[in-house]
């Protein structure tokens, strides 16, 4: 019997890629098809003479410093280097796919597919299980569409069966709410004159006991397609109204806190009902909430946008434009509603040396405080940014160089019970 590496050893060379390692890495899930057909068709003995053969077959394949290992019967995964480039994916699969259906042994040859599902890991840390469980999504999204043939996904590029994921997402999705998987962070806001942090951002986190944190850009979209997100969100509110009187009564200190509105509930007729019930229940000062609107979701729907800021004005709670500069921004949207707060989406924050961008930058900055329109900077990594923000006079940064996300109780003992700040040079 061959010795053939598995699941725990695979993982442990996961764990220990570096951060700049592990974005050049791609995890592949591999997955003999019909094995139960060829089993039955022929017989366990050769199926397993199979599967040692596919084993040998990837272990010929690999470079160095890329691994294999069997996890379960003709399921295998892959930790290779693998370009991001959709072409050159493709062709790496065909030559793959190759070397494993034209093995020389007359037994095999020309008679084994393969389903593929590829998962490129990113420099930010991503726990083992979900990078398997994404790489599985999209392998078995697409098998059943081609049954005779393999065939090959990659995560993140198509889906071809977006009702059988988030079937599948539903099924848990309900029970974590219910647990209390899904928990609140929040992301301190930074302000550019003082250093201090009094706002922040409430953002969503799933935390599941056996994954561990799911990316949010997995599990948003289907929240927002099944209008579950108007539960999650109410739920956010109202712990973001509890949390802020808490620290108002304990600490003395008043923390502004945005939310984020959903698509689902910019365009529900009633939505501010849901939000002014549970405000009353909690009283909570109306100048420590803010919310969030994206850019994207107003667009085209000014007027549509000047009623749910009024709305929302008129009860005292002030407003944001999320996003801005993402997409096909519009002064129009600036110069219409009564907002009180711009945020320049991230993009703008990628190329130092682009002077271009700096100079929309300074404009964008400009006009919202011509307009009596505060600025907060999102997204932003670096040093250079900080400093020429801070000579623009933009208000606030909220990015990485800074803080990332964390937990309600590590924001309170940093910012609420704790006086830190950033200490500009
Ligand atoms: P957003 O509203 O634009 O939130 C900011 C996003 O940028 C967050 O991603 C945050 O983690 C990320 N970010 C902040 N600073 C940096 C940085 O310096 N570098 C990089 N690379 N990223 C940075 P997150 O938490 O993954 O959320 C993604 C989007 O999902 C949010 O974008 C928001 O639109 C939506 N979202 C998150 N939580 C909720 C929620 O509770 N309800 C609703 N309706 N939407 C939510
Ligand atoms: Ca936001
Ligand atoms: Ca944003």
């Amino acid at each position: 019997m061959l010795d053939m590496k598995n699941e725990r050893w695979l993982m442990e060379k996961y764990n220990a890629l570096s951060d700049a390692e592990r974005g050049e890495y791609a995890l592949i899930s591999l997955k003999i098809k019909r094995f139960r057909v060829f089993n039955r068709l022929y017989n366990r003995e050769l199926g397993n003479a199979l599967v040692e053969k596919v084993y040998e077959a990837l272990q010929e394949w690999l470079q160095p410093g890329e691994y294999a290992a069997q996890i379960h019967l003709n399921y295998f995964n892959l930790l290779v280097r693998i370009s991001k480039n959709y072409e050159e994916i493709f062709q790496y699969v065909i030559r793959l796919n190759q070397q494993i259906r034209d093995m020389p042994d007359e037994r095999f040859h020309g008679k084994v597919f393969c389903g593929f599902g590829i998962y490129h890991l990113t420099r930010e840390p991503v726990d083992f299980y979900i990078a398997q469980y994404n790489a599985d999504v999209c392998r078995s999204e697409c098998a059943e569409r081609d049954f005779k043939n393999s065939h090959f996904d990659v995560y993140g590029q198509s889906y071809h069966d977006p009702v059988l994921r988030d079937y599948d997402l539903e099924q848990i999705i309900q029970p974590a709410l219910q647990r209390g998987d899904l928990q609140l962070y929040l992301q301190p806001k930074v302000d550019l004159r003082t250093g201090e942090v009094t706002r922040a951002e409430a953002l969503i986190r799933w935390i599941d006991p056996q994954r561990g944190m799911i990316p949010v850009s997995d599990f948003l979209p289907m929240l927002e397609s099944t209008g579950l997100i108007d539960r999650v969100d109410l739920h956010t509110f109202e712990v973001v109204c509890r949390t802020i009187n808490r620290w108002l009564r304990v600490y003395n200190k008043k923390i502004q806190i945005s939310v984020n509105l959903s698509h689902c509930m910019f365009n529900y007729r009633y939505y501010f009902d849901d939000y002014r019930k549970i405000h009353e229940k909690y009283r909570t000062p109306k100048e420590c909430i803010e919310f969030e609107l994206l850019e994207s979701i107003v667009l085209n729907q000014v007027e549509r946008l000047r009623q749910v800021v009024d709305e929302l004005h008129n009860y005292g709670f002030t407003c944001s434009l999320d996003d801005f500069g993402s997409g096909f921004s519009s002064y129009s949207v600036l110069s219409n509603a009564d907002l009180s707060m711009l945020k320049i989406d991230s993009s703008l924050f990628q190329n130092e040396s682009n002077p271009r961008e700096k100079v929309l930058i300074r404009h964008i900055v400009q006009s919202a405080h011509e307009l009596g329109i505060m600025v907060v900077a999102e997204g932003v990594e670096t040093q250079k940014y900080v400093d020429y923000l801070r000579q623009l006079g933009c208000d606030f940064l909220q990015g990485f160089v800074f803080y990332r996300p964390m937990p309600v109780e590590e924001f309170e003992e940093r910012f609420v019970r704790g006086n830190e700040k950033v200490r500009f040079s």
